[in-house]
């Protein structure tokens, strides 16, 4: 964590903090690697649950060390039911 001013009380850098890292990660589930999130993503679209597009992409967290997964699609290889890795695996 970035040294906070000496003017910031600790309520306020707690604040901040929270606030930088609910801006890049919102309150979701997070993987431990991509290959965890993109299996996760896969059994959600097999579940064939309400909501569950047909493809679903993951991407690296910035303010944490986990993996999440997204509708909004990326440069990354989407995941389907059938594969994890739309095209590759
Ligand atoms: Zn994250």
């Amino acid at each position: 964590m970035i040294a906070a001013p000496v003017t910031e009380t600790a309520l306020q850098a707690l604040r901040r903090h929270i606030r930088e890292m609910t801006r890049s990660c919102p309150a979701k589930r997070s993987y431990g690697c991509e290959t965890a999130a993109r299996s996760a993503a896969r059994y959600a679209i097999q579940s064939g649950r309400q909501n569950c597009p047909p493809r679903l992409w993951v991407y690296p967290g910035t303010s944490c060390r986990g993996w999440h997964m997204t509708k909004r699609a990326n440069r990354d290889p989407a995941v389907t039911s059938a594969q994890i890795r739309e095209g590759i695996a």
